[in-house]
């Protein structure tokens, strides 16, 4: 057996997104002609009450496009330092924006009013000038820690205030909505920008979505085209996006029941250390000094098992909708077993 733990980037389509794919009616989508991404775009701006949406290939892109929009060269953007825009964009924020960053240091990558507050630079020439708060949810870095929208609230208060963007890195939104039961409206209402990815746990091959304003989403669009997203027929990746949107969320609760198990059943193992809470579908644990993160992963994907250091002693187990219940169980057993 098979169980690939390493991210939920490695969902493949099954038979019936598959078939929504090869029926897509397509068109030129730098056109504005594809009918399926049109589509995809307004059905994701409605679920969070946004204006539009922007199809794009990668989270990577949709939150550089954001960051982009939301800032000036010479400004500063504040996020955690676990934050994926800032460790995992290759310095993206740097080389697309010229912009400077602010790292704080949250509780498993979650900020609060008070955490950012004294980090905002006053108007003052030494300073760059602070514009931008990033927000990720659920935290990769974080074991899939989440926010909820009360947490949020006071953030966003913060931000219209200081008169500062708020753009929310929700790769893994969908887990977090599941978790709490929170209203995704409510997040439209706080965020200038909402990334989305199709891609981890909502089990689509390609793609991401970038929400906002109709204003922003034009911008948006010429800030894609100079990034080199703009698609062409591009619509048949859309339709696993629709049919993901409207198959794959609410299912999301089996990962995070998969993770819990995971989690628990690490608890109880002699040779781990500590386990992060595990909230979604993330499970983050460190193991004990007598043993190396690369020779745990190398001993588990002898029995077929895949995941990823994640630190010299910690490892990441990631739970998705190609792993079953049995796989969860035959995990628990090889865990088991290991020494
Ligand atoms: C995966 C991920 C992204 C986007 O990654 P891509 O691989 O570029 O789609 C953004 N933020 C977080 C937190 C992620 O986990």
């Amino acid at each position: 057996m098979i169980v690939d733990l390493r991210s939920d980037t490695v969902t493949k389509p099954g038979k019936e997104m598959l078939e929504a794919m090869m029926s897509a009616r397509v068109g030129d989508d730098v056109f504005g002609e594809d009918e399926t991404i049109n589509e995809l775009e307004e059905k994701a701006a409605q679920i969070f009450g946004m204006e539009a949406g922007l199809f794009c290939p990668s989270g990577t892109m949709t939150n550089q496009i954001a960051i982009k929009c939301f800032t000036q060269p010479m400004d500063e953007v504040i996020c955690d330092e676990t934050a994926h825009v800032y460790r995992y964009e290759g310095g993206g924020i740097a080389f697309n924006s010229s912009a400077s960053v602010r790292l704080l240091y949250g509780d498993r990558g979650r900020l609060t009013p008070e955490l950012i507050e004294p980090h905002i630079n006053p108007d003052n020439i030494h300073y760059p000038k602070s514009s931008l708060v990033v927000l990720e949810n659920t935290v990769n870095r974080g074991g899939g820690s989440c926010y909820t929208v009360g947490q949020i609230e006071p953030i966003y208060h913060l931000c219209r205030m200081k008169n500062l963007k708020l753009h929310l890195d929700g790769a893994r939104l969908f887990n977090a909505l599941v978790k709490t039961g929170d209203d995704a409206s409510d997040y439209g209402n706080m965020f200038d920008g909402i990334s989305i990815c199709l891609s981890k746990g909502l089990g689509a091959p390609v793609g991401s979505v970038l929400l906002g304003s109709a204003q922003t989403i034009a911008k948006a669009k010429r800030v894609r085209k100079i990034f080199g997203g703009g698609m062409r027929q591009a619509g048949f990746l859309a339709a696993a996006g629709i049919y993901a949107l409207d198959n794959n969320v609410e299912r999301l609760q089996q990962d995070h029941d998969h993770a819990a198990i995971l989690g628990a059943a690490l608890k109880d193992l002699p040779f781990v250390k500590h386990v992060m809470p595990v909230e979604t579908n993330i499970v983050i644990f460190e193991l004990d000094d007598h043993h190396h993160g690369d020779e745990f992963v190398s001993k588990l994907n002898h029995h077929g098992i895949k995941c990823n250091t994640f630190g010299k002693q910690m490892i990441r187990f990631v739970t998705h909708l190609d792993v079953s219940p049995d796989m969860i169980s035959y995990t628990v057993e090889q865990l088991r077993k290991l020494h």
